[in-house]
């Protein structure tokens, strides 16, 4: 039997569940199409709307007054002020109690497993207690867990001029791992109680005149809340974890958060599959077309889709010798034909290819290089589009809500 929906969302990361969530409100019917497992996987599952709006300069404390200092073609300036908030309600509908940071529009400070404190608009509610003040910490890794190096973190955050004080102490983690085992074992791990409880035994010799502890972020691999409260009951003082990965488990908490919110929403989800091309009728989109491993791709039919298959990490945007494309519906992709002109000559500059991908018009709906609508029924959103170095500026996650809440309500409209 033919699939047949009211729109079809390509792109199972935040974006595509934003839009598709979006969509669902709006009362039409949705799939969303997915391939691979998106950057929740890799991001620290902070919700940055805006840290660096210009190279060189402090964070900002209120990202949005410093939205004039974006450029026209970012998307931020392509949906406006009201449009941010209208993703960030729609995230903290979604994500409730998991996530913290929509009582002020300022930036929160959270201090990283790196030892940097990073400017954000939304965190895991579990991160909570490691921010700001004056109260002493301790930070607390594993022999077994050589990513993160507790008393250099430390160290860190009293270079970067933290206002409390900072140490940091590696212990034996309290239950047989191999020694190279992943994250999600701590997690799981952790998630008995008798392994919580002589991590807090181990950790109370340590506590001296530390007001609270930090962790990183492998408290539980779903349920960060009691392994928490078990911690806390034994120290008796606050627990948080500290953001890093990848892997990122606060990020796959947020991508289970939202996966079970699009079961809710009714919303229908094809995973594991790729799109591989589309078909049209006239200027139109009728269907795209789903590699579910038969000979013949099948086709899945809409009156409106919206891409949102992410940037070149995701290959949402792909680029090879011959130049930079978006391989699905083939939307233009402004780039120098000179292929050295991607880069510049120092690592960490704001390079031109940080800013690749398609180019949407008021209501996102992808243009060519005259400035003509691509397609009338498609829209995209997240980091497919281009305009924004999000990695510099600290807004990737806030250009999806952004981008995806209102692709998924335009698309919802157009019915
Ligand atoms: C290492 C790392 C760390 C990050 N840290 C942060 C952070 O601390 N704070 C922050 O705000 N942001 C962070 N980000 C950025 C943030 O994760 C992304 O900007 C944002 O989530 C992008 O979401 P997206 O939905 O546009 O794309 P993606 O997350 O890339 O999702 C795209 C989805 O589309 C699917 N897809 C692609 N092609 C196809 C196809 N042909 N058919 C079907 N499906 C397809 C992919 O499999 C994937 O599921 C980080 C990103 C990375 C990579």
């Amino acid at each position: 039997m033919a699939i047949s929906e009211d729109v079809v969302i390509v792109g199972g990361g935040l974006a595509g569940a934003i839009s598709a969530l979006s969509a669902a409100k709006a009362g039409v019917s949705v799939r969303l199409i997915s391939h691979k497992e998106s950057t929740l996987r890799h991001a620290s599952g902070l919700i940055d709307v805006l840290g660096y709006p210009t190279e060189d300069d402090p964070p900002v404390v209120n990202p949005f007054d410093a939205l004039d200092a974006l450029p026209d073609s970012h998307p931020y300036s392509v949906v406006g002020e009201a449009e941010i908030r209208e993703g960030l309600a729609l995230f903290d509908e979604i994500t409730g109690d998991l996530y913290a940071g929509d009582h002020t529009d300022r930036n929160a400070l959270v201090p990283t497993q790196q030892g940097t404190v990073k400017p954000t608009a939304r965190y895991p509610r579990s991160m909570a207690t490691g921010i700001g003040n004056d109260r002493a910490m301790l930070l607390v890794g594993f022999e077994s867990l050589p990513d993160f190096d507790a008393p250099l973190a430390a160290d860190h955050l009293e270079a970067v001029g933290v206002p409390f004080a900072s140490r940091g102490v590696t212990v034996r983690f309290p239950a047989d791992l191999r020694a190279d085992a992943k994250l999600t074992r701590f997690a799981t791990a952790l998630e008995r109680e008798e392994t919580t409880t002589a991590l807090a035994e181990t950790i109370e010799h340590h506590i001296d005149d530390a007001e609270r502890v930090g962790f990183p972020a492998l408290l539980g691999r779903d349920d960060c809340g009691s392994v928490r409260s078990t911690l806390e009951s034994h120290l008796g003082i606050p627990v948080f974890e500290l953001p890093g990965g990848p892997p990122s488990l606060p990020g796959l908490r947020l991508a289970d958060r939202l996966f079970e919110a699009l079961d809710s929403a009714g919303v229908h989800l094809s995973t594991g599959v790729p799109v591989v091309g589309h078909e049209t009728e006239g200027d139109r989109i009728s269907s795209v077309l789903v590699d579910r491993g038969s000979h013949t791709p099948q086709p899945y039919h809409a009156s409106e889709f919206v891409l949102a298959t992410g940037g070149l990490v995701g290959k949402g945007i792909d680029s090879d010798r011959n130049g930079v494309h978006e391989p699905i519906f083939d939307c233009h992709v402004p780039h120098p034909e000179d292929r050295y002109e991607w880069f510049l000559g120092e690592a960490f500059g704001d390079h031109p290819f940080a800013r690749f991908g398609v180019v949407p018009d008021g209501k996102l709906r992808p243009v060519d290089t005259q400035g003509n609508l691509e397609y009338e029924n498609l829209r995209a959103a997240g980091s497919v589009l281009g305009g924004a170095n999000i990695a510099a500026e600290k807004s990737g996650s806030g250009i999806s809500l952004a981008t995806g809440a209102l692709a998924g309500r335009l698309a919802a409209e157009a019915i």
